[in-house]
């Protein structure tokens, strides 16, 4: 069946990235990328628990212990606007793979493309009952969910701040949760690096899919020997980069999902410059572009770790640049935020890079490579950025619960209480 659904996303691809542009203002062609993502996860996790076999223990010669997996029954899975379609398949394919039945609520800013999911699940085939979606606000619906006994899982992925809140509730009923929550990540690039190779990565890691993206490298560190050559051609390509009508595929940053995120984001661009960082490019409106959510690639550059900024998860088109002087500041600036979610370091010193990967408290270390992600490895955040990891066999473990059987093969030895001879007494 999963394999089933795989294939009707597929084949509903178009459909479903103009769905997904309209609703959330991405450029259409990544829209189309993230459709692709979604089938991928489906057929993944298909075949993930194909392959699965459980474990069994012998203790010397006496006993044997043999675990039995079972689904922990339903998956409350609350997600968030940002490529809403791709998320949701991320949660829903190793939840069903499980053999939970899910309620999935959706982000109430871009509900459009998860609205096709109960005619797809159906005409894969999935029996009624088993996917359940509920629309509406987070603090109504969603609260809701995480509030309901029957519930025992919530794997959520949003802000910290709502992450905290779920906690909280879910901790009246002991729930198992799974926290995939904000980013401020680092990349870290040194002067001997691949330069070509760490301005085109770092572009692209902070300005596709609008900025809205969690592993976002929003912070970029660059060392003081190439810093001031490295701003200036980040600002060269920013001030380049196309931004207009999400629909056409030769736009490169479409519309912010929603007019009062484009404000929020404005006015970190306004805190910015009162903060006295150097905004290199960007910082309004494209010309030509009077209306709509639209917000130019901006660049600040010269911020300092104790800039907002800095600190604070912008989660749109705009990148904070800052020099470091060696290795160690580079290390302490990178971990200078409360956040650790993703981090990427460039250097052609292969020890350092290994290094500086162990270094970095983040779930996830690029080194010399771009934002690929194998679906088989582990994905979370550590410090504010998160609790617990999904991806591959971790997604299984959340879903699942191990039940050993514990069993004697070399008959009972077992210590005899109350069989003592009694005492005579009088
Ligand atoms: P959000 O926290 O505002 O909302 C996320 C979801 O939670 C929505 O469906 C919302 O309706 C629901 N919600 C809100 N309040 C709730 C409550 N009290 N109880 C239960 N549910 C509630 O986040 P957002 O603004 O939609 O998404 C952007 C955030 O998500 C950013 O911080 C981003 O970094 C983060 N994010 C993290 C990852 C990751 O994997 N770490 C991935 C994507 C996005």
């Amino acid at each position: 069946m999963l394999t089933r659904l795989a294939d009707l996303i597929e084949e509903s691809a178009d459909q479903l990235a103009r769905f997904e542009t309209f609703d959330t203002g991405l450029p259409v062609t990544q829209a189309r990328g993230q459709a692709a993502r979604a089938a991928e996860n489906f057929r993944y996790f298909a075949s993930l628990v194909v392959g699965m076999h459980e474990d069994a223990f012998r203790t010397g010669d006496s006993q044997l212990g043999y675990v039995v997996r079972r689904p922990v029954g339903v998956a409350g899975l609350i997600t968030p606007w940002n490529t809403p379609f791709m998320l949701e398949s991320w949660k829903l394919a190793p939840a069903l793979a499980s053999g939970c039945s899910v309620v999935l609520k959706p982000a109430e800013w871009t509900p459009l493309s998860a609205s096709l999911l109960p005619a797809l699940t159906e005409r894969a085939g999935l029996p009624g009952g088993v996917f359940n979606i509920v629309h509406g606000i987070g603090e109504v619906a969603g609260a809701a969910l995480v509030a309901h006994p029957d519930v025992p899982r919530i794997s959520f992925t949003g802000e910290t701040t709502t992450g905290k809140i779920i906690m909280r509730t879910a901790a009246d009923h002991l729930k198992g949760l799974s926290m995939e929550l904000g980013g401020k990540s680092p990349v870290v690039v040194f002067a001997d690096a691949d330069l070509d190779a760490a301005l085109d990565s770092a572009l692209f890691g902070v300005f596709s899919l609008n900025g809205e993206r969690c592993t976002a490298g929003s912070r970029i560190l660059v060392e003081q020997p190439v810093y001031e050559r490295f701003v200036e051609r980040l600002a060269e390509r920013a001030a380049r980069v196309q931004v207009g009508d999400p629909a056409l595929d030769t736009t490169e940053i479409g519309a912010l999902v929603h007019p009062e995120h484009l404000a929020r984001v404005r006015e970190y661009v306004d805190i910015g410059v009162a903060e006295g960082a150097r905004l290199v490019a960007g910082g309004d409106r494209p010309a030509g572009l009077e209306s709509g959510n639209f917000l130019a690639a901006t660049v600040f550059a010269d911020v300092t770790p104790r800039m907002r900024i800095f600190q604070e998860e912008i989660f749109g088109p705009v990148v904070c640049v800052t020099p470091f002087a060696d290795e160690a500041e580079a290390v302490r600036l990178a971990n200078d935020t409360r956040y650790g979610l993703a981090a990427y370091v460039w250097t052609s010193d292969l020890r350092r890079g290994h290094r500086v990967a162990g270094a970095v408290e983040a779930g996830m270390v690029w080194l010399n490579s771009h934002n690929i992600r194998d679906l088989r490895t582990p994905f979370g955040g550590t410090k504010a950025s998160g609790v617990g990891r999904e991806g591959g066999a971790h997604s299984i473990d959340f879903y699942t619960e191990s039940k050993i059987v514990h069993v004697a093969l070399d008959g009972v030895r077992v210590p005899r209480f109350g069989a003592a001879q009694a005492h005579g007494g009088n």
